[in-house]
């Protein structure tokens, strides 16, 4: 049986980034919110688990918003809770997602002693004269700070580093990505500002006050960084992420190969295809079905209120097969291993793959792709194309 991951939504942050588009709300004190959201959670997962065929989980993302905010003894009894309704399997991955502003070394050593065995922290950049502007409210001391706790306490981190920032220069880029050496992270994400709607960058955007990087120089970054970080031993496998060898985040990992995943929390999302969905009323019988994805409410209050009720929260999309090959598509080729056209046709059947063989053909014409033994991956030049390059399979 394939494998199953688990994704646990934690809604609350201290403050609103201006780049952030996430479910995220401001509270400033969570401690009242925290068990009532946890029990909710447990709800959800005891209703998930009548409504569908779960085995134990093989990875668990506690991901955001802030979670570090919640109190490792809350975590604690959430894994508990977890582990008691369907398990969670023997050496799973449990990352927990944490803020620079909410981390100490005690906290640290309790979450590990709750099961929780890889911190994700986001960093974006070590100096102030960046951090201020995204409205992070921590500052580069306090992430340093941080990173050596982990260093010094957890086994297993990664952190998140943005570049792109409004007025940032190469060697801005290249003084952050000197910090690297300072921790011996075992992965590292490393990702372009995006301007997202909603957010408090794209309204300055469109108000005139904000001025984004050329493109090409934001090109220059991407490959600057990445020949940094492979200079100093970390892996490409993915196209923002890095690792030391054999140490991927197994639950991404799930992701990008189109594995199945339950999600939990306000506005979590789920996607499972029909070996774990079962025999449900909430879901619809129907032919060419691959599986299902569906979203949780978003607001907080509304998830509270209905979690675990009944599915009529959710809002459900049907993949049907002809949309889950374009998305395998879509996720696989995000992936430096690229996508493997036997694992293709084994998931979708025999000649599966035919159809899209013209597309590939055009691509690589044009050698935003490569095609070797089995595998069709992008190309160093499609890396900066992704987006185009996979558009191509959805026409
Ligand atoms: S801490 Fe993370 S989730 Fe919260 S507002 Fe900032 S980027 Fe968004």
């Amino acid at each position: 049986m394939r494998e199953l991951s688990l994704y646990i939504h934690f809604p609350y942050c201290l403050y609103k980034c201006h780049y952030c588009d996430f479910n995220s709300y401001v509270v400033k004190d969570s401690s009242s919110l925290q068990m009532p959201y946890i029990e909710a959670l447990l709800q959800e997962l005891k209703v998930a688990k009548r409504n569908f065929s779960l085995q134990s989980f093989k990875t668990i993302f506690l991901g955001g918003g802030t979670p570090s905010l919640f109190e490792p003894k809350n975590i604690g009894a959430l894994l508990k809770g977890i582990e008691a309704e369907l398990g969670i399997a023997p050496q799973a991955e449990i990352t927990l997602e944490a803020n620079p502003k909410t981390l100490s070394r005690e906290k640290i050593r309790d979450y590990l002693a709750t099961g929780v065995n890889r911190f994700s922290m986001g960093v974006q950049s070590f100096q102030d004269r960046f951090l201020t502007p995204l409205g992070r409210l921590h500052t580069g001391k306090e992430a340093i700070q941080a990173l050596s706790l982990l260093e010094e306490e957890a086994q297993n981190f990664s952190f998140d580093l943005m570049f792109g920032f409004p007025e940032q220069s190469l060697s801005d880029l290249k003084e952050d990505l000197s910090w690297i050496d300072r921790f011996n992270a075992k992965h590292l994400s490393f990702y372009n500002l995006t301007l997202e709607e909603g957010t408090i960058f794209a309204e300055q955007y469109r108000k005139g006050k904000l001025k984004l990087l050329e493109s090409d120089l934001q090109a220059q970054m991407y490959e600057t960084g990445i020949q940094l970080l492979q200079d100093k031993g970390y892996s490409l496998y993915e196209i923002s992420n890095f690792s030391k060898p054999g140490l991927e985040s197994r639950h991404n990992l799930n992701y990008w190969n189109y594995g199945d995943y339950l999600g939990l929390g306000a506005g979590a999302v789920s996607f499972l295809s029909r070996t774990f969905l079962g025999a449900n009323a909430c879901i619809p019988q129907e032919k060419d079905l691959y599986g299902f994805r569906w979203t949780n409410a978003k607001a907080p209050e509304t998830y509270l209120q209905g979690a675990g009720k009944d599915c009529s929260q959710h809002s459900w999309e049907k993949i049907s097969s002809a949309i889950a090959q374009k998305e395998f598509w879509m996720m696989g080729l995000r992936l430096k291993e690229g996508v493997s056209i036997e694992k293709f046709e084994k998931r979708f059947g025999p000649g599966s793959y035919k159809p899209y063989s013209g597309i590939v053909e055009s691509l690589l014409r044009n050698n935003w792709i490569e095609h070797s033994e089995d595998r069709i991956r992008l190309h160093p030049k499609g890396q900066l194309l992704a987006n185009e390059v996979i558009a191509s399979f959805f026409i």
